[in-house]
Parts: C-alpha cells; structure tokens; sequence
C-alpha cells in the first residue's frame, strides 16, 4: 500500500500518524480523538471530521456476511476520502467511478482495471477514451448514442444496460434521468448487436436512500426480463449489477438485513450461480464512518412574544439561534442534494463534554442550528430541542459521510473542515475481513 500524505494526527503512541498503514494501529474511541483535538486547538476553533476506519471496516464485515454472492464496487462519487477508499482497497472491494477523474484515482491507488465500473450511462467521449487507454472494460449505457460513442471510441468495452426499475419509495430518484426502460432495452440490444458490441450484462438502480426492501426484488425481476430478452437475441449475460441504494443504518423503515434478505432470496430465484453480482454502494460504506463536530460561533436569543419568525420558546424561555461554522454550503450540501437533516447534538459546554456524563439533566429549549455564511438559506435545523448553550460550545453530528464533504464548497471564504482518523476496529478483524474477502475474489 502506498504512504499518501495524511493530516499528522496523535496516535494512542504519540507518533505522528503520517502513513495509511499507521491509521489502523490508532485506536482511540471516536470521543477520545474528537475531545483532544478541541483541547489542543487553542485558538482555532474550525469545524473537524473524524472518519474512524473500523466503521468502514465493520460495514465491510457485514457486507461479506450477508451478502456473500455479491461482490461490493464502492461508489467513489458517495465520499472519495483517501484514507477510506486506501481502506476499502485494502480489502479488496471494486470500485463504481463516475468520471475519468474518480477513475484515475483509483488507477493511482493500485486498483487493477477489472475491479473498476465506469457506471455513468453518459458520459463524455474523452473520458471514455481515458478508459480505453487504461483498460477499464465495464462500463454502463442506457441510451442509443451512448453505443456509437463506444463503438468509435471503445470497441472492445463490456458494456452493460442500465435498467429502469421503481425508485417511488427513495429519496434520490435517479430514475428522472437514468435507466432505459424495459421496452427501450430490446430496441438497445439490437443496436448493440448491430455495432458488434459486448453486451455483458444488466444493471440498475432502486434510488439513493431507498426505503422499500421490496424494490431490490422488483428489480431483479425487471434484470431478469431484460437477460431474458438478450438471450432471444443471442447475447449471452454474465454480469448483474444491482446498484446502489442500501442503507447507511437501520431505521424505522428499512435495515440493511431486511434489504439483504429480500436480495438474496431475489438473486438466488432468478438467477443461477454462474451468473456474476456485483453491486454499487455507496452511503452504505461511507454514511456511519464520519462524525462532524461545530463550534457555537454566534448565538441570538429570541425572546418569547418576539418572535414572528416561527422560532417561538418553550414556555416562559426565550428560544436560541445558534450559529455554527459548518453550513449547507460545506458538508451540509447533503441537506439540499441528498434530502437529508440534521440532527444536532450538544458536545461540549463550558469546556465539559456531554459524553463524560454528569450533564444529562440540562434542560433543553426548542432551538434553531443555523451555518456560518451571510445566507439565510444556511438554516440547518428549523426546530429542535438543545440546551442551553453559548459561543465558544460545541454540538456534533454523526453519520456525516455518505454525500457531504465531497460536494462542499467554500461559499463566503470558509474552508472545508479538516480530517482526522481513528480506527475503532482492531486489526484482526480486519486481517479477517481481508481473508474473506481474498478467498471470495480467490486470491
Ligand atoms: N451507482 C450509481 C450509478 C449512482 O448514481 C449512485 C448514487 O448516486 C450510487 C451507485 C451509490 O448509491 P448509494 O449511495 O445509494 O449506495
């Protein structure tokens, strides 16, 4: 594995951390690395992440479990940190990228060609022939032009039909603007006879953040209708590749066991053992593993019968605008793009944090969480219940990693909040998640 430049971050030893191979012998608690660095800051006061390794690492384990037959191509787009794609290279994941750019990272980073899928059904000519040159062979299209583009620019690609199938129940529909629909694939796959192109496979996508288990078995169904159709006209499918869409956690209304069931029992129904799965997570590897915290860089109190801006106090208590260095023009885009919300939760008060205890019986007012810049879009959390908290106090959101940092900008001059690292997970399990992974793949 290749030594990247990392932030120097203290390790349980002291010693800088300035390798990948040193994250995983850093093993403090997330708590531990998020509360020294606030102590040692002194007078910078910037918003941090912390990624902790051992999340991607326990998601990993769990995706091998549950999911034996389907071998995880990260989706790149969803959060290209370094330190947690180098993690997921290490175990021997493949790679969805997007664009020449995700691609030549992953190239840089050792991956073999074959474990990467150029999975944007549109895509620009030279990109495509950046590919090429670098042997990245699969690749997806949904749309008539895309094939003559590929048979100009990368004839000997395998290439894969991306399928419209129900994204009703996600919060991210990417059916609106991808997918061929089932009877647009016979009309396809003709063409791609036609153009002699090498039609491997079947893909397709319920919807980022996806909260219906049934849609997966929807899905495959629709797959394997269109296997079907290539088989009449005499292509031979190898490849399924069922996307993206699984969970970052467990909520009311999906788990990631209850989608893993749905798809198991989907896949083994209809499709025999020869046939290769492959799939596209990406909020599902990245969303757990990165915590943000925020200082209180401003607060406004808003007296009870002041307010006809809807920000009215419990009972006689005035309510707070708290404003904080982290907005929805930095990792908070996922609030716009990704129809997410935040979930503030108080950290530090007066240099004590909530996490040591003795804290718990703060009595909460109904508060507002507002972003640093000079835009009254940057609101955070309309309505939620904190404590009572001033400049200079800290509040934290956890699973901040799935489409936050890699979509922030730095509107209004702030820069985009540091990295640190930590690794919860100990290193045989790890070592554990390796070997599955290499005696899967049949290293
Ligand atoms: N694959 C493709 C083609 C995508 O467009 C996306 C997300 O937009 C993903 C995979 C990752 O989806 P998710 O983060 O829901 O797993």
């Amino acid at each position: 594995i290749a030594t990247i430049n990392a932030q120097t971050i203290k390790c349980e030893d002291g010693k800088p951390q300035n390798t990948f191979a040193n994250l995983f012998r850093c093993t403090n608690s997330v708590n531990d690395v998020i509360k020294q660095h606030i102590q040692e800051q002194n007078d910078d006061e910037d918003p941090f992440l912390v990624c902790d390794i051992g999340q991607i690492v326990r998601q990993h384990i769990k995706w091998v479990t549950n999911l034996p037959r389907v071998e995880p191509f990260y989706a790149v787009k969803c959060n290209g940190d370094p330190y947690l794609l180098k993690t997921l290279v290490t175990m021997g994941t493949g790679f969805d990228c997007a664009s020449k750019g995700e691609i030549s990272k992953m190239l840089s980073y050792g991956v073999p060609p074959n474990k990467i899928i150029y999975a944007n059904p549109c895509k620009q000519n030279s990109h495509i022939r950046f590919a090429a040159a670098n042997g990245v062979e699969m690749m997806t299209f949904d749309n008539i032009d895309e094939l003559y583009k590929v048979k100009k620019y990368h004839p000997n690609a395998k290439m894969v039909l991306r399928v419209l199938t129900d994204d009703s129940n996600s919060l991210c529909k990417l059916g609106l603007k991808f997918g061929a629909s089932p009877s647009a694939a016979r009309e396809l796959l003709e063409k791609a006879k036609e153009l002699e192109i090498n039609v491997i496979g079947v893909s397709f996508h319920v919807g980022s953040g996806c909260f219906a288990a049934s849609a997966f078995n929807d899905a495959v169904i629709v797959a394997r209708n269109v296997f079907d159709i290539g088989k009449e006209l005499g292509f031979d499918f190898t490849l399924l590749d069922v996307g993206g869409g699984f969970p970052g956690s467990d909520s009311e209304n999906i788990s990631f066991g209850e989608v893993c069931e749905v798809l198991r029992n989907a896949i083994d129904k209809y499709f025999p053992p020869n046939v290769r799965v492959i799939a596209e997570p990406g909020r599902y590897y990245s969303a757990s593993a990165f915590t943000l915290a925020s200082q209180i860089i401003a607060r406004r109190v808003v007296k009870r019968d002041g307010g006809d801006d809807g920000f009215a106090g419990l009972n006689d208590h005035p309510s707070y605008m708290y404003y904080i260095n982290e907005g929805i023009y930095a990792s908070f885009n996922s609030l716009m793009f990704d129809h997410q919300h935040a979930y503030p939760k108080p950290l530090a008060k007066n240099g004590r944090f909530f996490f040591d205890g003795g804290m718990n019986n703060e009595t909460e007012f109904n508060c507002s969480v507002w972003g640093p810049t000079c835009d009254s879009l940057d609101c955070l959390a309309k309505n939620c219940l904190l404590p009572q908290l001033d400049v200079g106090d800290w509040l934290y959101f956890e699973e901040m990693g799935a489409y936050t940092i890699c979509a922030a900008s730095e509107f209004n001059g702030f820069q985009k909040s540091k990295i640190l690292y930590t690794n919860t997970e100990t290193t045989e399990l790890l070592r554990i998640a390796i070997a599955e992974q290499n005696k899967k793949m049949n290293l």
